[in-house]
């Protein structure tokens, strides 16, 4: 009776394998090798700071106004659900000339999701993005950069690129304070850089820390002779 039991376990082995592509196989390639996604623009003299998870009704309000006082332009990664309960945030930033992204409907992670819910998931954020500020997101980023499959195909069906980042400074154990959030800006910003950072989410006090240090950010990588731009200009082709 050995045949019904190597089918067993060869059928084990096909379906690991198959859960290995769906996930860790989408992050190797997408974050690991830079597959079909962007984590850097064109070597110039610019960065986009990117801000993921929101709108926030505290601190997105806030940040809108660090930029504003900054004279500067970012892109933010929304989530639908968030934007359902913000609209008017969500506006706001539109309405300042932000680059506005899909970070899916609920922010859940795409590797427990079905490939139908996975698509859902990018669909519903992508509807309540348009409805909200009435334009559909140029962008989509996958909750902790983590792409399956179907979703990875999803979002350029829809015509979002796919966007992760090249500086993540927020810290990933503990929040990063914002001094040393600054300085690790500082450090690791390089011609092309996209800079990830949390409106709302990551850690609970990310967003505070995060607003405290985009003055002294923004001032120290145009210090460095790198402008602080939207994400569409740093992926913009030259001219
Ligand atoms: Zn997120």
């Amino acid at each position: 009776m050995r045949e019904p039991l190597q089918f067993g376990v060869g059928a084990v082995a096909v379906a690991l394998a198959g859960v290995a592509a769906y996930t860790i196989g989408a992050y190797a390639a997408t974050e690991g090798l830079g597959v079909g996604v962007i984590k850097r623009g064109p070597a110039r003299p610019m960065v986009a700071l990117t801000f993921d998870d929101g709108p926030d009704p505290e601190y997105t309000p806030r940040i809108l106004d660090a930029l504003a006082g900054a004279g500067a332009r970012a892109a933010f990664f929304m989530v639908g659900r968030q934007v359902d309960a913000a609209g008017p945030v969500a506006r706001a930033a539109v309405s300042a000339g932000h680059d506005i992204g899909n970070h899916t409907y609920g922010h859940r992670h795409l590797w427990t999701l079905s490939p139908a819910a996975s698509i859902a998931e990018v669909d519903r954020g992508a509807a309540a993005i348009a409805d909200a500020v009435g334009a559909p997101p140029r962008y989509f980023r996958p909750p902790w950069g983590t792409f399956n499959w179907p979703a990875y195909a999803r979002a350029a069906q829809i015509g979002e690129q796919r966007i992760l980042w090249s500086v993540r400074p927020e810290g990933l154990l503990v929040a990063a304070p914002s001094p040393r959030m600054i300085a690790l800006v500082l450090r690791k910003a390089h011609p092309g850089a996209i800079v990830n950072l949390h409106d709302r989410g990551g850690h609970p006090s990310t967003p505070k820390e995060t607003w405290a240090a985009l003055p002294g950010m923004i001032a120290g990588l145009r210090a460095r002779g790198l402008e602080v731009v939207p994400l569409r200009v740093l992926l913009a082709g030259p001219g």
